[in-house]
């Protein structure tokens, strides 16, 4: 430290000096000019207020390289890839289903060039955004008639509102759900304008408990998909066939509400039976509502399907346009459609599907290939095991239905709970940010989810063994 903090704030390089340097000159080619000044003028107010409290004088190439720096960190998507280790394969945090790569290319076509989307290419009249997937669905579900919305929230908003407005919507008090991030069944019934009519206890729901319910004032009756949990013990549920005649009975419509919704029987891919939207249908509902980036492996979207005097009535109104989705994930959704129609080649192509069924003996064995390679890059401060573990399906789709898998679980050799969560935190600050779970006193990465493991590999190299050590 040399002088008094006015001399060394004088001695600081000015921004044109700074801009001068070969760094800043690197930086103005690839960030432009004012993005470039704005950086040093930042790297140049942290020095001062290092040099008011005894630092030195920084040299103009330290303060190119410190804008540089912040130009890069500025530049990196804010979304950023990341390495899925929870087990948890429909991961809402972090983006739910990877899309195929069929539906990647479809949307990307769509998205730099003009595309049929509301156009009949015959007759060079107007088309309908619908009219794109409508034939695909209904072949896939058996319904009359489909249409698509941003998610499945908004399916059930815009049937809600356009079905009981000013009416009542009676729902067993066994399913008013509430999933993560606000989603809570109540609360979109008022915003629909709907008013709720719960019925039956939380454990039993009877038939009777129904049909007393249904009045010259019911708009519709709502089944949801219990998607987070499970009602267990001493339980009566209506089941959707019987709750159909029910509602027709009392001349209102059914609902379902299936939630991730499968287009296939998942049975025939190792996993255990999850009702099919086709199901749905089949056991009398007049509209079925699901997720398209869950369990069907495609985009965000939310489908309405079922009769077609109901999607005509949902077609006019207006908060329909409100909640549509855009070309890309039209594309996408149908590009995802047509998978489906050979399920043979499904679990190949459709990388959610290919999760799931992924059998545990790959994922051990890829877990004792890497065990070393995480070891090394751990230093000496954690043991690596590779374990038997189990994922989840996630994003509510058989909630108590867990995968057998492998992964690797790392146990501090000393130390406590906060190493975990250090080590934690390392991973997460790697370029490419590693997510596993703290479990019985490990940190676990489930493997399932690994496709990319000489990737994974590599990113290991942004860890110093110095530094783990140093958190254990
Ligand atoms: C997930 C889910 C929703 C919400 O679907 P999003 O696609 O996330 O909007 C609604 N209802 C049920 C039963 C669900 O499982």
């Amino acid at each position: 430290m040399t002088g008094l903090p006015s001399s060394r704030l004088r001695n600081l390089p000015s921004v044109d000096r700074v801009l001068k340097t070969p760094l800043a000159a690197a930086a103005v080619q690839r960030f432009g000019p004012q993005a470039t000044t704005h950086a040093i003028r930042e790297a140049l107010d942290k020095a001062r207020a290092a040099c008011r409290v005894g630092a030195a004088a920084s040299e103009a190439g330290d303060l190119a390289a410190d804008a540089l720096a912040r130009l890069k960190a500025v530049e990196r998507s804010s979304l950023r890839p990341v390495f899925n280790l929870t087990g948890t394969v429909l991961h809402t945090n972090l983006g739910r289903a990877l899309v195929a790569d069929e539906a990647m290319e479809a949307a990307r076509a769509a998205a730099l060039g003009a595309v049929a989307l509301e156009f009949d290419v015959e007759t060079g009249k107007r088309g309908e955004r619908d009219d794109h997937l409508r034939a695909l669905v209904c072949e896939l579900t058996g319904a009359e008639d489909a249409t698509v919305v941003n998610n499945n929230a908004a399916a059930v908003l815009l049937v809600l509102n356009t079905l009981a407005l000013g009416r009542e919507a009676i729902v067993s008090r066994g399913e008013l759900i509430e999933i993560g991030g606000s989603f809570r069944m109540p609360d979109i019934m008022t915003r629909a304008g709907a008013k709720l009519i719960e019925v039956g206890t939380t454990n039993r729901t009877h038939a009777k408990d129904y049909s007393v319910a249904i009045g010259p004032a019911t708009g519709l009756v709502l089944k949801v998909h219990t998607s987070n949990y499970r009602v267990e013990g001493f339980t009566a549920e209506v089941s959707a066939h019987e709750l159909s005649s029910i509602a027709k009975a009392g001349g209102v419509p059914l609902v379902h509400d299936l939630g991730s919704g499968t287009l296939v029987d998942l049975s025939l891919y190792g996993l255990a039976h999850e009702s099919t939207v086709r199901e749905a249908i089949a056991d009398g509902a007049d509209l079925v509502t699901f997720s398209g980036d869950k369990l069907l492996g495609g985009p965000q979207a939310g489908f309405i399907v079922g009769r077609k005097d109901l999607l005509a009535e949902i077609g006019r109104n207006p908060m329909k346009r409100a909640l549509r989705i855009d070309k890309l994930r039209l594309a996408a959704l149908e590009a995802t459609l047509k998978l489906y129609r050979n399920p043979d080649r499904l679990a190949e192509r459709l990388p959610t599907l290919k999760l799931l069924a992924r059998p545990a003996v790959d994922i051990a064995a890829q877990a004792a290939r890497l065990a070393p390679v995480v070891a090394n890059a751990l230093g000496y401060a954690f043991a690596v095991d590779v374990v038997e573990c189990r994922s989840q399906i996630g994003s509510g789709a058989l909630p108590l239905e867990t995968l057998p898998s492998a992964g690797l679980a790392l146990h501090p050799l000393s130390g406590s709970g906060q190493a975990l969560e250090a080590l934690a935190a390392r991973l997460r600050a790697l370029a490419v940010p590693v997510v596993g779970r703290i479990e019985k006193r490990a940190l676990v990465l489930d493997l399932r989810c690994l496709e990319d493991e000489a990737g994974f590999a590599a990113n290991l190299a942004g860890l110093s063994p110095r530094d783990v050590d140093a958190i254990a």
